[in-house]
This record gives C-alpha cells, sequence and structure tokens, in this order.
C-alpha cells in the first residue's frame, strides 16, 4: 500500500544521528505499517543500515537483532546442546505468513505488533526471552536501556511496555532455556487461519523447571512455572486458577470458552509427551 501521508524515510547509519520527534516510526519489514493507512505518522526511520548482525550465538545464548528477519531465525543451526532450536521453525510455521512476510517481516517487528496469534512473542516468550529497550534518540543523558521479560513486554490486544520513540533493540534467548526439551501444540478454526491457542512447554531433563506458555487464546502470553511437571489434576487447577473464564481472549478466530477447552486439552498432551 502507498502512505500518502509519509513525506520521508529516514535510513540514519547510527542512533546518535536521528531527532526524534511525533510522527516518526521505525521501520522493521514494514509488513504490518505498509497493510494499512498510517495516518499518524509522516516519518519513517529504517533500521536497515544499522549493520547490526541479525542472530549472535554466545555461551549466554542468542540475541537477536531488531533486524533480524524471520527467514534468517528460520535458517539458524544452533548447537546441539540447544535442544530448543526446532521450536523455532515449528513457531514460524503457526504464522500465518504470505511470502513477502516470510522474507521481510521481522522477529521483533512481530513482538513489538504485540497480536495474540504473534507467534514469535509465543516463541520468545515460551523461551524465557528478554528484550533490550533503547529509549527514544535523543532524550536526556539518564534515559539508558531497560531490560524486559518477552512475557512482560506485552500487556493486552496490540499494546506493550514500549513508551514513546522507544526501541526494541533485541531479544536475548537464554543457553538454559534453549537447552530444555521442549514440546508444542497449535490449533485454527480454519486450516490456514490464525492461532486460537499455541501452547509450548518446557522442562529441564530431570523432569524439573516445567514451564507452560499459553498463547494466541489470551490477550497477552502466560506463563505457568512448576518445579517439577506438574500431574494432570495440579496443571488443570493451576490453569484455572490463574485464567479464570473472562480472561481468555474472544474474536474471530474462537470463542473464550473455545480457546479455554483446546488450551486445557493441548496443555495436557504436552504434559503427557514430556513427562
Ligand atoms: C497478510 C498478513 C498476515 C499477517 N499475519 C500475522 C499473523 O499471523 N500474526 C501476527 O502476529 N501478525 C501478522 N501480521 C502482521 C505483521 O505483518 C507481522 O506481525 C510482522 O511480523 C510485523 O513485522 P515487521 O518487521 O514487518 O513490522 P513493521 O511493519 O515494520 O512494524 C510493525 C510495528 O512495530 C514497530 N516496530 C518495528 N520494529 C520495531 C522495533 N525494533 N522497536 C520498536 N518498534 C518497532 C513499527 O513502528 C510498527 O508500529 C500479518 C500481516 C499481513 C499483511
Amino acid at each position: 500500500m502507498n502512505l500518502n501521508t509519509i513525506v520521508e524515510v529516514k535510513r540514519p547509519k547510527s542512533f546518535e544521528e536521528i531527532e526524534w520527534r511525533d510522527g516518526h516510526a521505525w521501520l522493521g519489514g514494514g509488513t504490518w505499517l505498509f497493510s494499512e493507512p498510517q495516518v499518524a505518522t509522516d516519518t519513517l526511520v529504517d533500521l536497515g543500515k544499522f549493520g547490526w548482525p541479525a542472530l549472535t550465538a554466545t555461551a549466554e545464548g542468542l540475541e537477536i537483532a531488531a533486524t533480524c528477519r524471520i527467514v534468517e531465525l528460520h535458517d539458524f543451526k544452533g548447537p546441539p546442546e540447544w535442544r530448543a532450536v526446532p521450536l523455532f521453525d515449528q513457531c514460524i510455521d503457526a504464522f500465518l505468513m504470505s511470502f513477502k512476510i516470510w522474507n521481510a517481516a521481522t522477529v521483533v517487528g512481530n513482538v513489538c505488533m504485540s497480536l495474540p496469534a504473534g507467534a514469535m512473542i509465543s516463541l520468545t516468550a515460551a523461551l524465557e526471552g528478554v528484550c533490550t529497550l533503547w529509549p527514544q534518540p535523543g532524550q536526556s543523558k539518564d534515559g539508558k536501556p531497560r531490560q524486559v521479560p518477552v512475557v512482560d513486554f506485552v500487556t493486552g490486544v496490540h499494546t506493550n511496555v514500549l513508551q514513546k520513540g522507544e526501541l526494541l533493540r533485541s531479544i536475548l534467548l537464554p543457553a538454559a532455556a534453549l537447552s530444555k526439551r521442549f514440546a508444542m501444540r497449535q490449533v485454527s478454526l480454519t486450516r490456514h487461519g490464525r492461532s486460537a491457542a499455541l501452547i509450548i512447554a518446557t522442562v529441564g531433563d530431570g523432569g524439573e523447571d516445567f514451564l507452560l506458555t499459553i498463547s494466541a487464546a489470551t490477550p497477552r502470553p502466560v506463563h505457568l512455572r512448576f518445579k517439577k511437571t506438574p500431574s494432570a489434576a495440579e496443571m488443570r487447577q493451576a490453569i484455572d486458577e490463574r485464567l479464570p473464564p473472562d480472561a481468555w481472549y474472544q474474536d474471530v478466530h474462537g470463542s473464550a470458552p473455545y480457546k479455554r477447552h483446546v488450551s486445557h486439552y493441548l496443555a495436557e498432551q504436552i504434559r503427557v509427551e514430556l513427562s
């Protein structure tokens, strides 16, 4: 779509050269920005020229830069001890995607969109990702980068903790989370529809630190952590306590009772698989 409110696209090479003001918006892959009118935006600030490596693997974990495209995450091959890397592709496949989104959209742009069916939110929340946020360019010297877990970054449907001009610079997936066993299930009302529920659990080798992540069925991702793999009854009770009937997300992709039902059903499948 031609955006007729945009008068300038800036392509800075360094953060310092940006003079931010109202009407500016960060440009990731642009797949959402160019999909509908952006009446409040007159200037796009393209992240593409900063030259950040898309993916950086260290002993600490995997850092996903703001410019990392979905296809680059798909092509990533991790060390064998990072047993959760195959989850990348499973979540990417859960994404309702065209060729353009696959090749142009960024992982971080998907997180910033903060939609319930954001498969990169499900992935990075389940792998205990931590966002590094850079303050609005040109802000006073006390504007320092801050860290926010992905699970707390998204606050609701299309809402998040980003402040005006703040940049989600990168997401770190810790090596400890990447090394856990995992299981994932996803369901949509229609064959190629958006996810109605995307459920992931990770667990340590001895059944310790069982982390259940419920997403798509709820407005924002939800973590339920157990010291060891729970019984079916323990898990059901924990889900019901954390998510009462009005906490499930109702939209054209499924009613709240449907999403609650399939989430329980899929979570139990995952629990059995990992037990
Ligand atoms: C046909 C179609 C199908 C889609 N299907 C889905 C789907 O199934 N699930 C889903 O979640 N989304 C979907 N989307 C929405 C969107 O395309 C994706 O969420 C995509 O991943 C966004 O990434 P992007 O890099 O293109 O973001 P952009 O379009 O570049 O940016 C999206 C928003 O995030 C901001 N932004 C981008 N990067 C940063 C950053 N680093 N820091 C701060 N703000 C930033 C932008 O200013 C903008 O407001 C779909 C869109 C289309 C057109």
